[in-house]
């Protein structure tokens, strides 16, 4: 049995982790769930899976969720630094890092420096602090499997291969939902606009990313940590279809590149059970159905998120870092309607131009960093047209 810690369990991807686990009882076990503000749905999900440990991360909830579980053996705990503690637990084999934002930093450091598997999908983790991440792994000889489907994909292309032989990676990108679209169309979208991605269903920051492009940016980034890999060796292309996930080109010139449908149970599924692969009856793919696969170049020039983290990516120091908070405020105050779609990308732009550099941060700078990052976008916010 492997023992999970599954932290954003209310999420979209904690809820399908969750999906996986009921259809495998005879493999995982569920010791630990953390959700922040859907209360709800974790004692639900706590009285259907009887973990060891529930950890409501918002303290303010923490009443309401200890006297819903009273009868039952869960021990419940809240706030971010028990969270921290339970990941690790000797009883806990592989922590599912799924909070959102940099939020899921801590927690996924702790479960490293207690030696756990970690599945990983809080990308803004690697994209904040991910040489530091990557480092602390290595000596503790963790391994980091994503859930992202990209890198997964990416993953999955690189089983049985030498890391050596990699020439480049490709990312693919839906092109979210205003893909072929131009700055005077995407200055009067919406949040109920940007939230509808053709072929993912996601959280809400994830999907507002998706929409700007700075997801596949934050991906970029992701994917330089994950596997070492240099930045000219990073490219992205659109493929509308998302039916292939991403593709390596080794040095003979030779391209692998993982498909399915677009579903990501899949990934997370391969990355709990991994190095095995488990039988499921998700939908296969059938080329019937698509019978065009196309691909086209990002257009930097419109979607500026793509351009400024893939500028981030080669500043590097604390400029990911700085980037990935201005980029969080920004987009919570765009579901919030107190930014437009265009002004997301001038306040990273202008955090990045105002936030100190500094070349080789350690834990304590990326989270000072973090700090100026949000309130110096905060204050921009407030002086957008809408705000007022
Ligand atoms: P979501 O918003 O649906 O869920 C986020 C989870 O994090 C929830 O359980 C929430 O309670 C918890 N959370 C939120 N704020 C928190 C805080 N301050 N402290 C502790 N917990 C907090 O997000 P999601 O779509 O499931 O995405 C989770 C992560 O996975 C993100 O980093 C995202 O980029 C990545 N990811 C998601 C998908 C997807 O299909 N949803 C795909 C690839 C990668
Ligand atoms: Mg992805």
């Amino acid at each position: 049995m492997k023992r999970l810690a599954i932290l954003g369990s209310t999420g979209s991807i904690g809820t399908q982790a969750l999906e996986v686990v009921a259809a495998n009882k005879d493999i995982f076990e569920v010791e630990v769930l953390s959700g922040h503000s859907n209360t709800k749905l974790l004692i639900e999900q706590a009285k259907q899976f009887e973990p060891n440990a529930v950890v409501v991360t918002n303290e303010e909830k923490y009443e309401e969720v200890k006297s819903a579980l009273s009868l039952l053996p869960i021990k419940v705990f809240s706030g971010s630094t028990s969270l921290d503690e339970v990941v690790q637990w000797d009883s806990v084999d592989i922590v599912l890092a799924a909070i959102v934002g940099f939020a899921g930093l801590s927690s996924t450091l702790a479960a490293i420096d207690a030696g756990k598997t970690i599945a990983l999908a809080n990308k803004e983790t690697l994209v904040v602090a991910g040489e530091l991440v990557m480092k602390r792994a290595a000596e503790k000889g963790v391994n980091i499997i994503p859930v992202d489907s990209e890198h997964s994909a990416l993953f999955q292309c690189l089983v049985g291969e030498n890391p050596v032989d990699i020439e480049k990676i490709i990312l693919t990108a839906s092109g979210g939902p205003f893909i072929g679209r131009k700055t005077n169309y995407l200055v009067n979208v919406k949040a109920s606009h940007a939230l509808q991605h053709p072929n993912w269903d996601m959280g809400a920051k994830i999907t507002i990313d998706s929409a700007t492009l700075m997801n596949k940016g934050l991906e970029m980034i992701e994917a330089k940590w994950l596997f070492g890999l240099r930045n000219e060796q990073i490219d992205v292309v659109v493929h509308p279809q998302s039916i292939i996930h991403s593709i390596v080109q080794f040095i003979d010139g030779s391209q692998k590149a993982q498909m399915g449908l677009p579903d990501m149970k899949l990934p997370i599924q391969y990355a709990l059970a991994y190095p095995k692969r488990i039988s499921n009856n998700f939908k296969r793919l059938s080329f019937k159905d698509y019978p065009k696969l196309t691909f086209e170049e990002p257009d930097y020039k419109t979607f500026r998120n793509l351009a400024l983290a893939k500028d981030a990516m080669y500043k590097g120091g604390n400029t990911p870092c700085v980037m990935n908070a201005a980029n969080e405020i920004a987009v919570q105050a765009f579901l919030q309607n107190k930014v437009s779609f265009i002004e997301i990308s001038d306040v990273i732009e202008k955090t990045m131009g105002h936030i100190a550099y500094v070349e080789q941060p350690d834990l304590e700078e990326y989270e000072h960093s973090d700090k100026e990052a949000r309130l110096f976008a905060t204050e921009l916010v407030k002086k957008s047209q809408l705000a007022s």
